[in-house]
């Protein structure tokens, strides 16, 4: 889904595809929901002090199909993870994932068998946050160096070819089928 199936073929210019782009990165809108501590530090961004409204996403949404960034703010549990999974496949594409802090990133301190490894287990993440907990103006960096990666991306077939080559599998296998429980 996206502003390219609606081009024609072969009129795909790179003026079109910095502009798709600069309306793509001017709103992001992320998904609301938080997993731990961080989670905090998230809210206290979107809050008047540091002013995420600059970046035409104030507005948390509700609803993952009118999201396009999924923020990771907090250790994911086992218990979690198909619930976090089924939210990203609610998402629209094009879609993006921030890993806020050391245990969404790696597990962090919580090495053990309730939480997972990385976030990036269960969902393709885009761009990985250190910190515990990163302070707002750390996740603003990292939303704006996600913005600098959006500009960059190219559209449709092209930007899901240039995924594949970055090693960036997303699979779309439904998470009600991949985390059904084995017979
Ligand atoms: S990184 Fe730190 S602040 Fe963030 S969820 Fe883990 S323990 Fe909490």
């Amino acid at each position: 889904m996206g502003l390219e199936e609606k081009l024609p073929n072969g009129i795909l210019l790179t003026s079109v595809e910095k502009l798709v782009n600069w309306t793509r990165k001017s709103s992001l809108w992320p998904a609301t929901f938080g997993l731990a501590c961080c989670a905090i530090e998230m809210m206290t961004t979107g809050g008047p002090r540091y002013d995420l409204a600059r970046f035409g996403m104030e507005v948390f949404r509700a609803s993952p199909r009118q999201a396009d960034l999924m923020i990771v703010a907090g250790r994911v549990t086992n218990k979690m993870a198909p619930v976090l999974r089924q939210i990203y496949d609610q998402m629209p594409e094009p879609r993006w994932v921030l890993a806020m802090g050391v245990c969404a990133s790696t597990g962090g301190m919580f090495n053990n068998y309730a939480v997972v490894q990385g976030v990036d287990h269960v969902v393709p993440v885009d761009m990985y946050l250190p910190g515990c907990p990163p302070r707002p103006e750390m996740l603003i960096d990292a939303i704006l160096k996600i913005h600098a990666k959006i500009m960059d991306e190219p559209l449709g077939a092209a930007r899901a070819a240039a995924l594949l080559e970055s090693g960036y599998a997303t699979d779309l296998m439904p998470s009600s089928e991949r985390f059904a429980k084995k017979k």
